[in-house]
């Protein structure tokens, strides 16, 4: 195996810190490049496409499905579709840097199947769905519905944590990222 054509995948429910966590590592090792996935959701205030996702039409994401264009998808919401394109992990092996994805825990699972060794899959567990509902609430970019919905979704996926080649319980941020250093590095050494 190359030593550069290695991946990490961040998978947590939605609301247990990942992005954090993934924004944090791609600062603190350069030899991290984001993996930008193409989706169907309105981008947010702030987010810029190309950097944040690539926000296309429903009718755009079933053109990349039929070129065979994605390594993996998802509807991680209702309605909401996701995935993977395999033109970044060229990108980025090409440019001699380390994939990193940050993606539902169903597609965390998929890219490990597919990448298998040359993956490091990491879970972020939030320490309890009292909590990880508080982090939701108080990033108010939810309704009620949305709410309802990311909980119901983040109790089904916590059964796949142990799946992952490690668990990563974020109860405090900086332990939570020591713990995630160590793990990555002796991976990419
Ligand atoms: P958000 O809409 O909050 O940006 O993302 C919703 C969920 O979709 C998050 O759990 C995020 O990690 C996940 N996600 C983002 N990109 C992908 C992807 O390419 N594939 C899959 N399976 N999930 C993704």
């Amino acid at each position: 195996m190359k030593q550069t054509e290695k991946v990490i995948i961040i998978s947590a429910p939605s609301g247990a810190g990942k992005t954090t966590i993934v924004k944090y590592i791609l600062q603190k090792f350069a030899l991290f490049e984001f993996s930008v996935s193409v989706t169907t959701r309105k981008p947010r205030i702030g987010e810029v496409n190309g950097t944040d996702y690539y926000f296309v039409n429903k009718e755009e994401f079933e053109q990349l499905i039929i070129e065979n264009k994605l390594i993996e998808k998802e509807e991680v919401y209702e309605g909401l579709y996701y995935g993977t394109l395999k033109s970044e992990i060229e990108r980025i092996w090409n440019a001699k840097k380390l994939v990193i994805f940050e993606v539902d825990v169903m597609g965390g699972l998929n890219l490990k199947r597919y990448f298998k060794e040359k993956a490091l899959s990491i879970f972020i567990m939030p320490p309890s769905i009292d909590i990880l509902k508080q982090r939701l609430l108080d990033r108010k970019s939810e309704t009620d519905e949305t709410l309802k919905s990311r909980l119901k979704k983040a109790e089904y996926e916590l059964q796949f944590a142990k799946e992952f080649d490690s668990i990563i319980i974020n109860d405090n941020l900086s332990l939570a990222i020591k713990d995630i250093e160590k793990v990555i590095n002796q991976f990419v050494k």
